[in-house]
Formats: C-alpha cells, structure tokens, sequence
C-alpha cells in the first residue's frame, strides 16, 4: 500500500533491524523501545489492524504470534508481553497491522 511506513519496512525500501522472518511475516526492532526487547511482528501484506487481518488471512495471523514466540525464545526470554493497539483511542498509529513483543523488564497490570 502507497504510503505505508510498514509496507515500507517490509518492502525494505526504509531501513529496519530486521531479526526474524517467515513466509508471511517480518519481525523489526521498535525505533522507540518500550522495554530491553521491544520487536515488532507485521504480516507481509497490508491490513489495517488484527482483527481485519484474522479475517483475511487466518494462517498469517497465527504466524505473527508463533513469530512472536519465536523472537523472545531467540533472546532468551520465558516471559513477554505481545500487544494489538486497535485504534487512535489507545495509541495506534501506524495502520498496518503489528504485534508488539515486549519482554526483558517488570511489567505491571493493567497497562495504562
Ligand atoms: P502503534 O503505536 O501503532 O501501536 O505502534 C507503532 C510503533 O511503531 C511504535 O512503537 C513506534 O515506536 C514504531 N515506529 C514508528 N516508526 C517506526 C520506524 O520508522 N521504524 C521502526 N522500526 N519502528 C517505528
Ligand atoms: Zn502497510
């Protein structure tokens, strides 16, 4: 999708540490980390949040979470968080698709 900074990403047309990648999806560093280990998983193909994407595409769906397990095993973490913001009321903002793997602090609940 024109103008998507994830298509972007996933194109490789803008830079991205890039740690993990399979069939369907890419796994990328957080520009902004929020813990130790802050990794990014996004599907190959644009979709606008989670749910829109488990409509479409439920195998990709499964493999960002698989893909998510995956990166905190590579970096030794037993215990990760993994986030879905859907929507600018509790901090989307980029519309394509990503799964948030945080792990390497204490994390309280609920988040804020
Ligand atoms: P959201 O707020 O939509 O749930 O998450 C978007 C995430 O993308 C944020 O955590 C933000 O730090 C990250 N981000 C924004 N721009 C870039 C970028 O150009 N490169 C990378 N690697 N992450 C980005
Ligand atoms: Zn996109």
């Amino acid at each position: 999708m024109e103008d998507c900074l994830f298509c972007k990403i996933v194109a490789g047309e803008i830079p991205a540490d890039v740690v993990h990648q399979t069939e369907r999806t890419v796994a990328f560093r957080d520009l902004n980390p929020q813990a130790p280990m802050h990794v990014l998983v996004v599907p190959r193909d644009h979709h606008a949040n989670a749910a829109e994407l488990a409509a479409a595409d439920p195998q990709a769906s499964a493999e960002l979470v698989t893909t998510a397990a995956a990166v905190a095993a590579a970096e030794g973490h037993d215990d990760y968080r993994i986030v879905f913001n859907t929507g600018p009321g509790v901090g989307q903002s980029v519309f394509h698709t990503h799964l948030h793997v945080l792990a390497g602090r204490a994390m309280t609940w609920p988040p804020g």
